[in-house]
């Protein structure tokens, strides 16, 4: 079947092997043969559940011990004599007094089939009787499929790790153990994969943050709260200036506020009512109650509402790097990518209606100048179009969607609609861009919300002298100063282009006579702007070379007495192979600040 491109299923149909669909089926039905391995294996095992996931499947067991690699391995060799006998798959439909006899041993599976019967079952066409479960050979589970035709129809795939995993995801309930793995359509796409999962992992923003010293989450903070050393504190303000340069200079103005405000503010801006789960819990002060805020926008609309408005205010663009908490489930923390106190590079545009797409418009300029500088390509875009949870009325999320719809027609980039992603005060538009091995992360939005200055009963006064309505642009490009920061640790596999490297410039003497001009060499660099790490330690000049490039700096200037004598530099670009050689020190500083000054991806 590698090769033909179609996976056969257990009903006889056909579906394109490398589809999701296709992906799934495959996966899923390896995910079958796993917890038959596991059952011939490991006689009176548990088996719970094995869905497929992105990339790949899991199934949780409870054999009354963990799980060692030893027995993957046999897991996998059996898996292997199972697929070699091409054992079909088949469907049954048992009654549900069948199924439970069926599963006696299985607490798991009586638990799920006891269970069945809610209008899932029914709209799923199953009736509420009715268990299907799939058979090869005397292995059975319950399923409701679809399959492979059988288990010879399985071209690739891998077994890739243990872990521990709570029944039904409650702590309360017993631990099990969770076989992962993934299958493919053929050896060829394994294989990709695999080396993607390698490339991941060498490019892990939580390991490289630790070895390149840049932040860390000390248990004392709680989960997903950090401190940023002073590495990735130079990387993260670098961010932020190039972040309040450019926003000041496309029209945005800045603005403050603070980490806490009253109850009122968010009952009047709804967050209380939609929003209220993602909140931090409240303070009593004074006989207020207080709440961390999870976002900044009602502090600007309260600035907007500070002084009457004319129309020739319009728009008025505010930019804040606003520090935000948000009570993140505790399992889906996840380095800097998902993280309970945030920066965001957030901005509230008021406008007037007719001015609504042309400064979404250059919303989406700006993102795009901003995420090529950080070293990104094309942008994928999103429409995301109103959720179940939802303030404001049906013609205004029309009216908002329409704006967004018309700006992104007018921008003429491609973009695709996702229903029911929007946020609960309106319509967005995501965007996200690929990193250096092809993953997409979602970083920039743009939201358009009339509901907000209409609950804080905004206006401006039009040309007629009347009042008018404005409308209210969120958009944050970085999204999150941590999770943008996480993103190009990853991209850059934390060998950062000059502008935003922590140290820019590595100066090593070859022997101890050659510090003080070394040092005096680092000085100059220094007071020409340039972060400079100058390497007066014991050790081997090579030691010190090798250091320089583990911590991934630009440029490592190698000192001796060729250098001192001729009065000019050995410089060793990262990543460049050779050292280049009689270098006159003027026009290397010349070229790096050039470099820096120029974000320049190097
Ligand atoms: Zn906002």
């Amino acid at each position: 079947m590698e090769g033909d491109g179609a996976v056969k299923l257990h009903d006889g149909t056909e579906i394109a092997a490398d589809s999701p669909e296709g992906r799934e089926i495959l996966r899923h039905s390896t995910a079958h043969v796993l917890a038959q391995a596991v059952c011939e294996l490991h006689p009176g095992a548990r088996y719970a559940i094995g869905p497929p996931i992105d990339d790949g499947f899991y199934y949780d067991f409870d054999i009354g011990r963990p799980f060692t690699p030893d027995d993957l391995t046999k897991i996998e060799r059996k898996m292997r004599g199972i697929m070699k006998q091409s054992q079909p798959f088949v469907r049954e439909e048992l009654s549900k007094d069948e199924g439970l006899a069926l599963f006696a041993e299985q607490p798991y599976k009586r638990e799920i089939i006891e269970g069945i019967g809610g209008d899932e079952d029914a709209a799923e066409g199953g009736g509420t009787d009715v268990v299907t479960v799939f058979r090869n050979k005397d292995w059975a589970d319950l399923c409701r499929g679809p399959h492979v035709s059988s288990t010879g129809d399985i071209p690739a795939f891998k077994l890739l790790r243990i872990a521990g995993a709570y029944w039904r995801g409650d702590e309360k309930r017993p631990m099990l153990q969770r076989i992962y793995g993934t299958a493919w359509e053929s050896q060829e796409a394994l294989d990709e994969h695999l080396h993607r999962l390698e490339e991941a992992a060498r490019r892990d923003h939580r390991k490289l943050g630790r070895e390149l010293d840049l932040f860390s989450f000390p248990e004392e903070l709680g989960g997903g709260l950090l401190v940023w050393h002073p590495k990735g504190g130079v990387l993260r303000k670098e961010l932020e200036d190039y972040a309040r340069e450019v926003n000041l200079g496309a029209g945005y103005v800045p603005v403050y506020s603070p980490h806490v405000a009253r109850g009122v503010l968010w009952e009047t801006s709804g967050h209380l009512r939609q929003y209220r789960e993602n909140m931090y819990p409240e303070m009593e002060l004074d006989q207020n109650e207080y709440f961390i805020k999870p976002m900044n926008c009602p502090f600007h609309v309260l600035i907007y509402g500070s002084r009457t408005r004319s129309y020739r205010d319009l728009p008025i663009r505010m930019f804040e790097l606003g520090t935000v908490y948000r009570n993140e489930r505790s399992g889906v923390l996840h380095g800097l990518m998902r993280v309970r106190g945030l920066t965001q590079d957030d901005s509230h545009i008021f406008c007037r209606p007719d001015q609504l797409v042309d400064e979404i418009v250059r919303v989406m300029d700006l993102t795009v100048e901003i995420h090529s500088t950080l070293g990104f390509g094309e942008p994928v875009i999103h429409l995301s179009t109103r959720p179940g949870k939802a303030i404001g009325d049906t013609e205004m999320w029309t009216r908002a969607t329409d704006a967004l719809r018309g700006a992104l027609d007018r921008w003429g980039k491609p973009y695709e609609i996702a229903e029911g992603e929007g946020a609960f005060y309106g319509p967005k538009v995501d965007i996200h861009f690929h990193d250096a091995i092809g993953r997409l992360w979602q970083l920039s939005t743009i939201q358009v919300d009339f509901a907000l200055p209409d609950a804080f009963d905004l206006s401006y006064a039009g040309e007629d002298n009347a009042k008018h309505r404005p409308v209210m642009i969120h958009r944050a490009i970085y999204g999150a100063v941590e999770r943008v920061t996480g993103v190009l640790i990853e991209h850059y596999a934390g060998a950062f282009p000059a502008w935003l490297a922590p140290v820019q410039v590595a100066v090593v003497p070859i022997a101890d006579r050659h510090n003080d001009a070394a040092a005096a060499l680092g000085e100059r660099l220094r007071a020409a702007g340039i972060r400079v790490d100058i390497d007066l330690s014991d050790g081997t000049m090579q030691n010190k070379v090798r250091h320089a490039e583990m911590q991934k700096v630009p440029y490592v200037l190698v000192l001796g007495d060729k250098e001192i004598d001729g009065g000019t530099l050995a410089v060793r670009k990262r990543g460049a192979g050779k050292p280049q050689f009689g270098v006159p020190e003027s026009e290397f500083t010349a070229g790096l600040l050039d470099e820096i000054a120029t974000r320049s991806h190097g």
